[in-house]
């Protein structure tokens, strides 16, 4: 591929008074650093994606996402680096007058957006449609929403192969599942796994998961959403001063989405008892820093 990583991912021992003398360790895989355009998950997600392309001479990718999303953005500039076009379907009329700074992102990297009705949107996995976006733009090779195709969740394992055998948990942000799936799959079975879903209700998703994971580790996570801070997007005065707390004490941005919604659940998990004190716990930091944009006159960062 002729986009390579700005940094190798590294661990990074969190610094924080809240989990000392609670559980051993707390400590974070910055992916976020990876590249600062194709950050975290999405650089796992999309490289088999945008290899398949090059192979096999494809020309143009298309995919879907919402006004803020990370996966949009990284498409756009990982299918821009190869020169590959990219479409975007984009959930919402209304997000085609006033561009977020992620849609302006897109644009700025050649992404072509395609904006449908929420309505519309919803069949983003029917066949009949995706025909008809397959032939309105010359058959694209078609990545689902979030990048959770097969080749995507391949790609989310190789995270696992940078998670040292000295853990007992990880902790990872649940958006479609298939990091999480990655993940699991690829760990040795002692190794619990802890999701957080950063939206009302995602712990529905433990369900859809579940057939995504080998038979003898579907025990081996759990996803919660109790941190959604009001839904997808959503945030709170609370969160956003732990994000620059947390800055000030580790040098990590976190995302507003994503991350940040994590790191709090955890905290809060850590500090009423929730783990024993043998457990050491990695944090996976995904990225997805462009999100934070929106919120930019909030954070210290
Ligand atoms: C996309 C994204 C996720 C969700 O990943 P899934 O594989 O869809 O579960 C988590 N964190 C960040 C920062 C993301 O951008």
């Amino acid at each position: 591929m002729a986009i390579t990583p700005d940094r190798q991912p590294f661990i990074q021992p969190i610094n924080a008074a809240w989990y000392e003398n609670k559980v051993t360790g707390v400590d974070m895989l910055r992916l976020d650093v990876i590249h600062k355009h194709v950050s975290g998950n999405k650089w796992f997600k999309l490289k088999y994606n945008i290899e398949h392309c090059i192979l096999e001479g494809i020309d143009t990718v298309l995919t879907f996402g919402g006004a803020y999303s990370n996966h949009l953005a990284a498409t756009a500039a990982m299918a821009n680096f190869n020169g590959i076009r990219s479409i975007g379907v984009i959930k919402g009329k209304y997000a085609e007058h006033s561009l977020t700074s992620t849609l302006q992102f897109c644009t700025d990297n050649g992404m072509y957006l395609h904006f449908v009705t929420n309505e519309t949107y919803s069949k983003k996995n029917d066949p009949d449609f995706l025909k008809e976006l397959s032939d309105m733009f010359a058959t694209p090779l078609i990545i689902p929403e979030g990048g959770a195709n097969e080749m995507g969740i391949i790609g989310a394992g190789e995270i696992a192969d940078l998670i040292p055998a000295d853990y007992t948990h990880i902790a990872v942000s649940v958006g479609t599942g298939s990091t999480l799936s990655g993940i699991v799959n690829n760990t040795g079975n002692e190794l619990w796994t802890i999701g957080y879903a950063p939206m009302k209700g995602g712990s529905y998703l433990g369900k859809e998961v579940s057939r995504l994971i080998r038979p003898e580790k579907r025990d081996a996570y759990r996803i919660y959403d109790d941190w959604h801070f009001g839904g997808f997007g959503r945030y709170t005065d609370e969160l956003t001063m732990f994000m620059n707390n947390f800055y000030g004490q580790n040098g990590i941005p976190l995302d507003m989405v994503y991350t940040a919604k994590m790191m709090f659940g955890l905290k809060e998990q850590i500090l009423r008892g929730d783990y024993p004190d043998e457990v050491r716990i990695l944090c996976i930091h995904t990225g997805g820093l462009q999100g934070n944009q929106s919120i930019a006159d909030k954070l210290i960062f």
